[in-house]
């Protein structure tokens, strides 16, 4: 049962070929199975999931009409509040609080009746590409138990391409959801910025971060996408247009048709001195041979400004992120420290934050406090700001000239625990080729694309502002081609992607 995807769960469910229970309870029993090993979730609500799962099961018996994914379980990335549940951001500083309220995606996945496994391990406040930056536990990648599961969305990714759950949410912010997705085998889509309420998310960068499916097809992903889209009037940057017709166009692509559409490889993308490792560039070029067989053409397009996407991002992220974590103050929220009637507030809050903030958020605040600082916030926020919109205005040019951009989705395949944790730069350069599109707010989704030593590959397709239908549509069709690559070839553990055509299945 834990093998099939979403889809097939769903019409199961809802043609009463298996009960919601059933699959709710094969899908926590394997998290009992195997997370021991994976640690993927922070949290796991069992009573919670069931009790979801029974109200479809009566609502089936009582002939009401099921929605698309009802009593298909979900796992939510720790950052995202869940009334009720604790909700640590992975962080010290949020230990032992419980939210009163639901994230607006939340309410939605609710009110879809899908049951909420649990909640997912993640880089502190989403600040990392690995996962090891979580206060809580290390969680590994199924591929490979010593290896890392990408960030900061580790804990989903690694829960989907566990089998633990057939579907899960992460946040993007430069990368996070999209980048686990490439270094575990499965889906991960970063939808228009905008699209998908924050509301609820704990805040990280607030003009970059998105929520979104992180599944093993993109036929999956398409149907989570549309459970949580749309306008939310508690997100201030919410958009209010109608949301593109994603598993429409995944569908379509499934037929392994691309004939008429154009897709652009960025020039300095390869040139970069930092470009992408060998077996990934093979399993890329063999991915975009792949796309070319399915009728689609490939144009090179130029976008200088590329080259500098990650120092504009940690400067922008950081700034936002040193003001937004401002409220982690001892007063309002989870931990505080050394409140022992003597102390001032001052003294209470700083000593609260040294404790309860680990080394990568410390330094974002330090270095987002500088960046902001006067004297200096013309110099390094400013100019920031202005190299963002030369990168949004390269992304327009191109979208004159192509539908899509491709790439690979990240430079390298999943690395050892530890071998990037003592050099920021080095985990920064994860998200070297997903940052682009979250400093312009266009959409972007990674889909396997093969192995490099065994290891999960991803293929990167960037979409125009509410563009995210062309890439659901690419990325189904690259899936037709993927079955010879990847079946059988993961351990035991792995959820074995198989790829096959979804054009008729769902909804
Ligand atoms: N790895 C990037 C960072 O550390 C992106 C994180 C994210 O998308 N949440 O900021």
């Amino acid at each position: 049962m834990i093998d099939k995807y979403a889809v097939e769960l769903a019409a199961d469910i809802r043609e009463g070929r298996l009960s919601a229970v059933e699959v709710t309870t094969a899908f926590l029993d394997r998290i009992a199975a195997v997370d021991g090993t994976v640690k993927a979730f922070l949290h796991v609500d069992r009573e919670g999931a069931l009790a979801t799962a029974a109200e479809v099961d009566a609502a089936r018996a009582a002939g009401e009409e099921l929605g698309p994914l009802a009593g298909v379980p979900i796992a939510v990335k720790d950052v995202v509040v869940t009334k009720g549940l604790p909700t640590t951001a992975a962080s010290k500083i949020l230990e032992g609080w419980i939210p009163p309220y639901d994230a607006t995606i939340v309410e939605r996945l609710k009110a879809a009746k899908m049951p909420i496994l649990g909640k997912t391990n993640l880089d502190e406040f989403a600040m990392g590409s690995s996962t090891e930056y979580s206060a809580y536990q290390q969680t590994a990648n199924p591929w490979d138990t010593g290896r890392i599961p990408g960030g900061s969305g580790g804990g989903s990714a690694a829960a989907v391409a566990a089998k633990m759950a057939p579907l899960a949410i992460g946040t993007d912010t430069g990368g996070s959801i999209r980048q686990p997705g490439a270094v575990t085998g499965t889906f991960g889509g970063k939808p228009t910025y905008g699209s998908n309420s924050r509301y609820g998310l704990i805040a990280f960068s607030s003009s970059l971060d998105t929520p979104g499916p992180v599944s093993r097809t993109a036929v999956d992903g398409a149907l989570l996408h549309e459970v949580i889209s749309g306008h939310d009037p508690r997100d201030s940057t919410s958009i209010d247009a109608p949301v593109p017709p994603v598993f429409e166009a995944a569908r379509l692509g499934a037929r392994g048709d691309l004939s008429g559409v154009k897709l652009g490889v960025v020039k300095e993308f390869a040139e970069g001195t930092d470009a992408a490792e060998p077996g990934v560039v093979a399993a890329y070029e063999a991915g975009v041979e792949q796309l070319v067989k399915l009728g689609a053409e490939i144009i090179e397009v130029s976008c200088p400004s590329f080259t500098y996407a990650l120092p504009t991002y940690y400067l922008i992220a950081p700034s936002e992120a040193s003001s937004n974590l401002a409220r982690y103050d001892g007063v309002r929220y989870g931990l505080r420290t050394g409140d022992d009637g003597e102390r001032g507030l001052e003294e209470v809050m700083s000593l609260t934050r040294e404790a309860g903030f680990g080394p990568e958020v410390k330094r974002r605040i330090i270095l987002g406090t500088y960046a902001l600082s006067a004297g200096y916030v013309d110099a390094f926020y400013g100019k920031a700001q202005k190299v963002r919109t030369l990168i949004k205005q390269d992304f327009e040019k191109a979208f004159e000239q192509v539908d899509a951009l491709i790439s690979p989705t990240t430079p390298f395949t999943a690395f050892k625990f530890g071998e990037r944790t003592g050099d920021p730069y080095q985990m920064y350069l994860a998200d070297l080729y997903t940052i682009p599109s979250n400093l312009y707010g266009g959409p972007g989704v990674s889909v396997p694309v093969g192995l490099s030593e065994g290891m999960p590959v991803g293929l990167q397709v960037m979409g125009p502002v509410m563009g995210d239908d062309i890439t659901y549509r690419v990325a189904a069709a690259l899936e037709t081609t993927q079955e010879p690559l990847l079946a059988d070839t993961a351990p035991d553990i792995h959820a074995n992607v198989r790829f096959t055509s979804f054009s008729e299945g769902g909804k």
